[in-house]
């Protein structure tokens, strides 16, 4: 599984980071992947990560 944020949509609310700190980091104010790809074990919260930003920045691809 892959994912990425879209840092022009982010309004750096940091929800996603809370959310799946294995996966997101906040970098400038706005969150970023700290890897493209997603740990199996991180999955499941990097998916209620996506889901519950309220901007739908993050983009999976399984
Ligand atoms: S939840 Fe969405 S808007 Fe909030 S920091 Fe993460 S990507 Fe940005």
């Amino acid at each position: 599984m892959k994912v990425s944020v879209d840092a022009d949509t982010c309004t750096g609310c940091e929800l996603c980071v809370d959310t799946c700190p294995d996966v997101f980091e906040m970098k400038d104010g706005v969150a970023a992947a700290k890897s493209p790809v997603v740990p199996p074990s991180a999955e499941d919260a990097c998916r209620d990560a996506a889901g519950n930003c309220p901007v739908e920045a993050i983009k999976i691809e399984e």
